[in-house]
C-alpha cells in the first residue's frame, strides 16, 4: 500500500512538474518580450526629438540624479531611439527592453517581458530532471552492478534506464549551471548582454539595487506568484513604464548594491563564452 502510495506521489509530482515546465516554455516562446513603442524618445518634448539631427554630439545628460551620466542612445538600424538597456536584435530586427539574448531553443528574444518565464523554464526543466534521476538511480546502479540479467526482465528494460539516466543526468547538469549563471545576473539586476560586455561586473553596477529589490524587478512583488510564469497586466504596465522612463528608474535605484556578494563566481565568464557562442 505504501509502495502504491509512494508511486503516485512520485507520478503526480513529475506530472506537475512537467506541466509547469511546458506551461513556462510556451509562455516564453508565445510572450512579446518588450519592444520599443515608436516614436519613443528621451527628450523632453517632441520637438527636441524631431530636431535633434547630430544625436551623436549631444551632450550627456543625468540618469540617476548625480550618480552617473549618459548619453541619448540611438539604433542606426531601427533609425529610432532606444531607451537605457535596450539593445537591438538582429534575428526580429527591433530594438528589445532590457534584452537579454535571442533564444534559438524558444525562438524568441528574451527581454523584459519574458526573462521571468525563461528562467521559470530553466527551473522546472531542472526541478523535472532531477526527479526524474531521483527516480532512476536504483535502476541505474542496479544495471551498473549487475552482470546478470533480473529473471523475468527483458534485455531492454535496462538499456533504456542506463540511456533515459545518462542523457537525464547531462540535461540536469547543463540546465542546472545555466540556472545559477542566471541567478548571479539576477541578483546583481544584470543581462547576459551587459555581463558580455563586462558591464555587469563592475565593482558598483549602476542598476545593482540589492539582492531583494534586484530578484522582484524580474520575479514581481508578490511571492505567490514567483514561480508562476505570468505578469499581471498591471505589472506589464509597470514594467515598460519603467523601463521607459530610465532616469526616473535609476534615480530611486542606488541604495548600495552588492546583491551578488554571497553567490560565488561559479565560472561565469567561461560559461557565458560557451552559451554567446551557442546564441543561448
Ligand atoms: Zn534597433
Amino acid at each position: 500500500m505504501g509502495h502504491r502510495l509512494g508511486c503516485l506521489l512520485a507520478v503526480l509530482t513529475f506530472t506537475a512538474l512537467v506541466a509547469m515546465l511546458l506551461w513556462s516554455y510556451f509562455a516564453t516562446v508565445i510572450a512579446e518580450p518588450g519592444g520599443v513603442p515608436p516614436g519613443w524618445h528621451p527628450f523632453a518634448d517632441e520637438e527636441a526629438a524631431m530636431t535633434q539631427q547630430d544625436y551623436l554630439d549631444y551632450p550627456a545628460y543625468p540618469v540617476s540624479g548625480q550618480a552617473m551620466m549618459a548619453k541619448p542612445r540611438y539604433c542606426k538600424k531601427c533609425k529610432a531611439w532606444k531607451p537605457l538597456r535596450a539593445h537591438h536584435d538582429s534575428i526580429s530586427g527591433r530594438c528589445v527592453l532590457k534584452m537579454d539574448h535571442y533564444c534559438i531553443w524558444v525562438v524568441n528574444c528574451v527581454g523584459l517581458l519574458n526573462y521571468k518565464h525563461f528562467l521559470l523554464f530553466l527551473f522546472w526543466t531542472c526541478a523535472a530532471c532531477l526527479e526524474a534521476a531521483a527516480l532512476l538511480i536504483t535502476s541505474f546502479v542496479q544495471f551498473l552492478t549487475d552482470s546478470g540479467q533480473s529473471a523475468g526482465e527483458s534485455a531492454v528494460t535496462p538499456a533504456i534506464v542506463f540511456v533515459a539516466f545518462v542523457i537525464d543526468a547531462a540535461f540536469f547538469i547543463s540546465l542546472l549551471g545555466f540556472l545559477i549563471m542566471h541567478a548571479r545576473m539576477v541578483a546583481r539586476n544584470s543581462t547576459s548582454i551587459e555581463m558580455y560586455e563586462k558591464a555587469g561586473l563592475l565593482p558598483h553596477y549602476p542598476h545593482d539595487r540589492g539582492f531583494r529589490e534586484n530578484f522582484k524587478d524580474v520575479f514581481g512583488p508578490r511571492s505567490w506568484w514567483w514561480l508562476i510564469p505570468h505578469y499581471t497586466p498591471a505589472e506589464r504596465r509597470q514594467r515598460l513604464e519603467q523601463a521607459l522612463q530610465p532616469q526616473a528608474h535609476e534615480m530611486s535605484a542606488r541604495t548600495g548594491g552588492g546583491g551578488a556578494a554571497w553567490l560565488p563566481p561559479l565560472m561565469v565568464a567561461g560559461w557565458l563564452e560557451v552559451f554567446q557562442a551557442l546564441q543561448w
